[in-house]
């Protein structure tokens, strides 16, 4: 492990004090999400406590409310942790971040698999309560200086529900672009695939936005190998970089698109682990990698991010639809000088009408990072 946790007090979840706690919460989105059924308007988030009299810690679990991300889901989550937590932690005082997920497989043998963002949170909470308790900052453990702001990306808003007119679509992307750019921020991330107008889209927007504001196309797998030529076009006409044009797994499109050298290529849904996007780099399936620590783990991130060093290929840390807990920690994460593209970090107020924390600010694109004076990794709630 390059990254070292030996100085930080374990937390003795496993005595007579010790807890772990789980919370839902309903928050408001500012903007409905398009769903299959209709439209969310609000979305139940699963954090995560644990402690003990002394001192405790946060996490959150990135999983959706439906399977339609990776098949994990946020009640499917928060069932197995209810079931999971107090036989991990029994008896065990001293737990450390690293000791969770085999403690977790000892119990379940393949829970690491089956259920990653639950697992992940877990561990999230546990390394936060560590750092909590040792007075440290998540940035300390990085072995080279931190950065002191962090370059935040803007998700576009989604399209209006229902619309199949290419001109409602492409206003409503348009109008949500120029806001975004107004509010500084310098990457633009954007849902593509086949009926979404891509094309129209992507050319409209390379019309209206400075050429310096990064365009980034999220695909989550919508094409097949046929579509090889055409996301390449996406590339000629000004869309930087295509995040899982294909289906996870399948290898020979990705390495084709790659090989165009049209357009840079990073996957999602296509590595389990932060490992596995180094080894899709080397394999030639991207050119970029995305970090999300909500289904790898912010130490097998920081892990990888050393790793990069090497390899000279861009990074970013990916968000989920986090909330001030996890945004907080991705913003912390995102300091690393490793990454080097803008991430899934925008302001609170772009997600929810009242976050669970203090909210993430950006300004000119950018979001101060907590520093070393803010021991711990997450956002804390004001209550839960
Ligand atoms: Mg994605």
């Amino acid at each position: 492990m390059v990254v070292n946790l030996s100085a930080l007090p374990p937390v003795e979840i496993g005595d007579a004090t010790g807890f772990v706690r789980l919370h839902r919460r309903e928050l408001d989105l500012v903007q409905p999400v398009a769903a299959s059924h209709g439209e969310h308007r609000s979305r139940r988030v699963l954090i995560v406590e644990v402690g003990n009299g002394k001192s405790c810690g946060w996490g959150e679990c990135g999983a959706p409310d439906d399977a339609s991300y990776t098949g994990e889901t946020a009640d499917a989550a928060a069932a197995f942790l209810a079931d999971i937590s107090p036989s991990s932690f029994a008896g065990r005082a001293p737990v450390t971040a690293t000791m969770v997920r085999s403690l977790v497989s000892a119990i379940d043998g393949d829970a690491c698999s089956r259920h990653p963002m639950a697992v992940a949170a877990l561990e999230m909470a546990v390394l936060d309560a560590q750092l909590r308790a040792g007075e440290t900052a998540f940035e300390s453990l990085f072995g080279v200086t931190p950065k002191r702001a962090a370059t935040a990306g803007a998700t576009l808003g989604n399209m209006p529900a229902n619309a199949t007119d290419a001109s409602v679509v492409i206003d409503a992307v348009v109008r949500h672009a120029l806001d975004a750019v107004a509010a500084g921020y310098s990457r633009l991330k954007l849902k593509i695939g086949p009926g979404l107008h891509t094309t129209e889209l992507v050319r409209e927007l390379r019309a209206v936005i400075a050429e310096d504001v990064m365009l980034l196309g999220d695909a989550n797998g919508a094409y097949g190998i046929d579509d090889v030529g055409h996301v390449a076009s996406l590339g000629e006409l000004g869309l930087e970089i295509v995040e899982q044009p294909f289906a996870p797994h399948d290898t020979a499109s990705h390495q084709a698109l790659v090989a165009t050298g049209a357009i840079r290529v990073a996957l999602d849904e296509g590595v389990r682990s932060a490992h596995d996007a180094l080894d899709a780099l080397a394999n030639h399936e991207c050119t970029d990698v995305t970090l999300k620590p909500a289904r790898f783990g912010y130490l097998a991130c920081v892990e990888a991010l050393v790793k990069l060093a090497d390899h000279g290929a861009g990074a970013w840390i990916g968000g989920m639809f986090d909330t001030g807990v996890a945004r907080w920690a991705n913003v912390r994460l995102a300091a690393h000088p490793s990454v080097t593209l803008a991430s899934d970090i925008g302001a609170s107020d772009r997600y929810w009408v009242y976050d669970l924390t203090a909210p993430v600010t950006a300004s000119a694109g950018l979001v101060a990072v907590p520093g070393v004076r803010r021991p711990g990794l997450s956002g804390v709630p004001f209550d839960t």
